[in-house]
């Protein structure tokens, strides 16, 4: 069993980098990936320790890309090196996450809620880690809101009033720097586009000649019946059909490494797939 798609506090899960091997090993995983928004800083303790608990650690990042109008999520793996094109990319989107911060919290004072800047900042492992989910934290601990997700469903979601888009890179910019650095993209979570199943065919076949290597078609939330017409959408375009949790620690409840909610199960063998592709 392996977990291609987990958070630490390198971005806005609440676990640190290292915690996640070792509870993969526990999970019984033999590989996990950390794929941490635009960032990589937490691969260095990360791979320390999963040598120390033996597990393969996958070395990812989770990148918000611009695509059809939508946010697409893409997981990129096997980053190995410590600088190239793809750092590049990830420090300009890193930069403008915290433009995005700042503003968002300039909105939720002009809303009359009880945050600061400097509060969210002191939530995060580092300025540029913050994410909404801190923010979501937040307002839930001055009682603004009752959970996470009602944070996000009043104020943070897209469309709601104290939201702020932040940069994002289109699929295909991100596909060229990550081959450049080795790398591999993979489309997370793909109904999070909300297309129907035409469109969303037309979506990943343009991904595909793109040069991505798979589509995340076992991901935790997803029902059994999605997962297979996922698994077949991939297979219909030669990619491969990978999966993750998503697991964020506490912030994201009810999501265990390697067995998501219980029922997740991804196989060795889609990591040897996977990494088949590696430019
Ligand atoms: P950010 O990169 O700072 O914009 O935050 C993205 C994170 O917010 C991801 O981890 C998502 O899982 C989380 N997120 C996005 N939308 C929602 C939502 N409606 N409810 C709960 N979490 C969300
Ligand atoms: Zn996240
Ligand atoms: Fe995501
Ligand atoms: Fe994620």
């Amino acid at each position: 069993m392996i977990d291609l798609h987990t958070h630490s506090n390198a971005s806005d899960g609440t676990d640190p980098p290292d915690a996640i091997p070792a509870l993969a090993a526990t999970a019984g995983c033999r590989a996990v990936a950390l794929t941490d928004h635009d960032t990589v800083a937490g691969l260095g303790a990360a791979r320390r320790r999963a040598a120390e608990v033996g597990v393969v650690l996958v070395g990812g990042c989770e990148v918000s890309c611009a695509f059809l109008g939508e946010s697409a999520h893409v997981l990129v793996y096997f980053i190995d090196r410590d600088e190239g094109p793809l750092h590049e990319e990830l420090a300009r989107l890193r930069e403008d996450r915290v433009r995005r911060n700042r503003r968002l919290a300039e909105r939720l004072s002009a809303l009359g809620l009880p945050v600061t800047y400097e509060e969210a900042v002191a939530r995060a492992a580092r300025e540029d880690s913050l994410g909404r989910p801190h923010f979501a934290q937040l307002l839930v601990d001055k009682g603004a809101a009752d959970s996470v997700p009602d944070a996000f469903d009043r104020w943070l979601a897209n469309g709601r009033p104290a939201y702020v888009p932040k940069a994002r890179v289109h699929p295909g910019q991100l596909a060229l720097v990550a081959a450049a650095s080795g790398a591999v993209c993979v489309l997370a979570h793909p109904l999070t586009l909300e297309l129907d199943w035409p469109a969303l065919e037309r979506a990943v076949a343009e991904l595909a000649d793109l040069g991505f290597g798979g589509l995340e078609a076992h991901y935790a939330a997803y029902r059994p019946e999605e997962r297979q017409a996922l698994a077949q959408l991939a297979a219909r375009h030669d990619l491969v059909a990978t999966g993750g949790s998503d697991y964020h620690g506490t912030i994201k409840a009810g999501l265990a490494i390697g067995t998501g909610r219980g029922d997740l199960r991804v196989g060795d063998e889609v990591l040897e797939r996977l990494a088949a592709r590696r430019p």
